[in-house]
């Protein structure tokens, strides 16, 4: 059977993009739906925003330890709408850059929102189109829990396009996006409140990198409240919101955010027309080469809920695009060592095992532990330490974790990235020349284990 296109991808994403253009630049015949904005969650409402956004929050900091190199400044005074609009120019601009990207390399595009009609067919603004093989690349959508007043809290989604700064603003969540705006608001001047109904925040993150950040914000005087969680939300009548807690506490505020994660977006997909099925946590089944349970239907990044991070939606996108269309240059991804920062203030970067997850899988641990005052802070009042850690397995030498909170983690973290992938021994590290004077060197300079 002839179809209108080799492939269709539904959503103009990280991976949605990546897959289109290379799929089209290997010669497919390929269209992409996109039913909201070019560039998907990354460029609009994620990581690019946020990370402007924490660049603005971070000069507060600066400014404030400009005094010890001898500045004076006046008073210093920041403009949430010309922080937004001048954010808001710069996604206008990358839109336009994607734009041109499927453009440019061939890719058909439907502004409007795709449904399934059947495993080879798809309907946008009232108009069908058959494809050999359909991507769903449709990412996710931040979910806030079923609690009286949700209809008061707000999101990521809508953190980004704030009228004005809140006054007084609580952060409920404790994972990367919770973290991350926590530090954007308690920057910009916020009276900001972190609630986590956990000990502890960053599940899953390394021990000590996690207390290092508690202790590091608090220090900062964000207000972090553990073991604690919302039951209900009530608008006042002067329009602020009182919060209270599951332990009867009350707390008021003027905006109440919610990060409590995210789920597939799949509203109105059409996927019951399909064998596509889902996991038990609602994500979309795909096998290791990210095909559904229906033959021509293929799935990648956020919607099927792995590793919900950007760059490993685009290997997927890439690895779907090989695969389909250029076999004799398909890799499988590799989800090993995988490395991430949070963007909170300071930074948290990291790559490989935590030292909990190194000793359940059996590793005989050594570990390299080093906590030192940045030196731009010498001449500053400001007290903040730097952890960079090492997780060693003590038989084979071999470094299976590195973890660092500080300025640039995720900067350092990057390289170090490399080394892990390719087997680096804590005697690689050693035998490393260090940069000096950087904080990176640190990271080749750690000779005694931790006792224990
Ligand atoms: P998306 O980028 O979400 O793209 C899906 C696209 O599909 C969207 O444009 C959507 O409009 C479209 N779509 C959905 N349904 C339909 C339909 N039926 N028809 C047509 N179009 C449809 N990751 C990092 O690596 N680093 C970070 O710093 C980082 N920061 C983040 C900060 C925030 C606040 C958030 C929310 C996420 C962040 N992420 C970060 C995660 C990252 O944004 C996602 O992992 C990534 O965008 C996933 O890409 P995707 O292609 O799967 O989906
Ligand atoms: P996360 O999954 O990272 O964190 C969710 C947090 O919300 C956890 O602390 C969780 O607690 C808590 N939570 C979940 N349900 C509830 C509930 N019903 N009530 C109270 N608390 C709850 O999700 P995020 O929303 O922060 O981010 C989504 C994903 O986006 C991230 O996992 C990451 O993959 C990606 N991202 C990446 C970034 C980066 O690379 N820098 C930045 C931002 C997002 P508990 O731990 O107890 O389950």
């Amino acid at each position: 059977m002839a179809y209108d296109f080799d492939l269709y991808v539904i959503g103009a994403g990280s991976g949605g993009v990546r897959s289109a253009r290379f799929a089209a630049g290997f010669g497919a015949k390929v269209a992409v739906a996109e039913s909201r904005y070019l560039g998907g969650t990354c460029v609009n409402v994620g990581c690019v925003p946020k990370k402007l956004l924490v660049y603005g929050a971070h000069f507060a900091e600066d400014f404030e330890q400009s005094a010890g190199f001898g500045w004076t400044l006046g008073e210093a005074d920041f403009d949430w709408a010309a922080l937004i609009a001048n954010k808001d120019r710069e996604i206008n601009r990358l839109n336009g850059i994607y734009r041109n990207l499927l453009v440019n390399s061939g890719v058909t595009l439907h502004e409007g929102h795709a449904r399934l009609i059947d495993p080879h067919q798809v309907e946008v603004n009232g108009q069908r189109y058959t494809a050999k093989h359909i991507l769903i690349a449709t990412g996710g959508w931040p979910q806030i829990p079923d609690i009286p007043g949700r209809e008061h809290a707000i999101s990521s989604n809508e953190a980004f396009f704030l009228k004005e700064l809140p006054k007084r603003i609580l952060v409920v969540g404790g994972g990367y996006i919770a973290v991350e705006f926590a530090g954007i608001f308690h920057g910009l001047g916020a009276d900001t409140k972190l609630l986590y109904r956990g000990e502890l925040f960053l599940r899953g993150f390394d021990g000590a990198v996690r207390k290092h950040l508690q202790e590091e914000l608090t220090k900062r005087g964000l207000d972090l409240q553990f073991n604690a969680d919302i039951e209900r939300i009530e608008k006042q009548a002067d329009g602020s919101l009182k919060v209270t807690l599951k332990d009867g506490r009350e707390l008021a505020t003027d905006c109440v955010f919610y990060a409590t994660g995210r789920r597939p977006m799949l509203d109105n997909l059409g996927l019951e027309n399909t064998g596509v099925k889902l996991d038990k946590r609602g994500f979309i089944e795909v096998d290791e080469q990210y095909q559904s349970a229906e033959p021509s239907i293929l799935a990648i990044g956020d919607v099927i809920g792995r590793v919900q991070l950007t760059p490993v939606a685009l290997a997927e996108g890439m690895a779907v695009a090989r695969r389909l269309f250029k076999p004799e240059q398909y890799r499988p991804v590799d989800y090993n060592m995988i490395p991430t920062a949070v963007f909170s203030l300071p930074n948290i970067g990291t790559v490989g095992l935590t030292e909990e997850q190194a000793r359940e899988a059996g590793h005989k641990v050594q570990i390299f532990e080093s906590r030192f005052r940045p030196m731009k802070l010498t001449l500053t009042e400001c007290q903040e330490r730097t952890l960079m850690k090492l997780v060693v397995d003590a038989e084979t030498d071999k470094v299976l974790g590195c973890h660092m909170v500080g300025p640039d983690a995720g900067e350092i973290v990057q390289g170090l990235a490399i080394a892990l992938k390719a087997g680096a021994t804590k005697r690689d590290f050693d035998e490393t020349i260090g940069v000096h004077p950087t904080a990176a060197e640190e990271f080749v300079t750690m000779r005694t284990p931790v006792a224990g």
